[in-house]
């Protein structure tokens, strides 16, 4: 689904590149974590795929098409929900589907049916400003969806909410993601975050990120959070997390 071959990347600004010779890929249906810490390259990592940055070696591939060819977009919902305060829930959920090219009417129709299986039907002739945190982000998540990209690119989409707000979150996203099956990657700072929601989880341990270390979480789906006090997952969680301690430094 997304293969990253002997990729280079540098910001014009920086003399030293901030990915060198960089090789993964991420398979149909997985979802997959990748955390570092903050500075690392992880969000460019996403710019390289939705093609805001171009890589100045190597290749990028989604779906099996190199991305410099590739036709539609790809799913990207950033760490802020970006919702357009002026535009009502339904209108921002339909604002994909405008820039591709629906006419209004018909976008509207199809983010409605969406708002409607998602339960905020209620809010969509609300404004952003109208909804708590958690809700705008689901909202953006649909506006993700409503790409139609199998992809789906997540940068720390939970890292602004409360404690308890976010474990509903994370539950609530799990359950979207093995509803639709699409393939996922998901930005976070946060372990316990990473284990409970991925496949694989990558770490960047290294700047520049010439290879991504890779870690299976060892359970199954359904998951549930007693899920993360076995004793294979505490070590893991363990071992990550003195990964990025002496990853701080970079
Ligand atoms: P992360 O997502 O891991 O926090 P980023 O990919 O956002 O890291 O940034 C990696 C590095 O690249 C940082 O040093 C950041 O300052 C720099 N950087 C990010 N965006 C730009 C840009 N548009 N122009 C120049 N440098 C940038």
């Amino acid at each position: 689904m997304l293969k990253f071959c002997n990729v280079d990347f540098k910001y014009d600004n920086d003399l030293k590149p901030l990915i060198e010779d960089l090789n993964f890929h991420v398979n149909k249906g997985e979802f997959v974590s990748i955390i570092g810490p903050s500075g690392c390259g992880k969000s460019t990592i996403f710019r390289l795929i939705c093609s805001l940055e171009k890589a100045f070696g190597g290749d990028v591939f989604v779906n099996g098409s190199n991305i410099n060819k590739l036709k539609g977009y790809i799913g990207y919902m950033p760490q802020k929900d970006l919702l357009i305060p002026w535009r009502t829930i339904s209108q921002n959920a339909s604002l994909p589907m405008e820039v591709g090219g629906k006419t209004s009417k018909e976008a509207k129709k199809k983010a409605e049916e969406y708002l409607d299986v998602f339960g905020l039907d209620k809010y969509k002739d609300k404004y952003p400003k109208d909804l708590s945190g958690g809700m705008k982000q689901r909202v953006s998540f649909i506006r993700t969806l409503l790409t139609g990209s199998e992809l789906m690119l997540l940068d720390e989409p939970f890292s602004a909410l409360d404690a308890i707000t976010k474990i509903s979150m994370q539950e609530w996203l799990l359950t979207q993601w093995s509803t639709l099956k699409k393939t996922i990657v998901f930005i976070t700072h946060d372990v316990e975050e990473a284990l409970f929601l991925s496949n694989r989880i990558f770490v960047v341990s290294e700047k520049p990120i010439t290879k991504l270390k890779e870690v299976t979480v060892p359970i199954g789906y359904p998951r549930n959070r007693h899920m993360l006090n076995k004793t294979e997952i505490l070590n893991i969680k363990e071992e990550l997390v003195n990964e990025l301690k002496q990853r701080i430094e970079l």
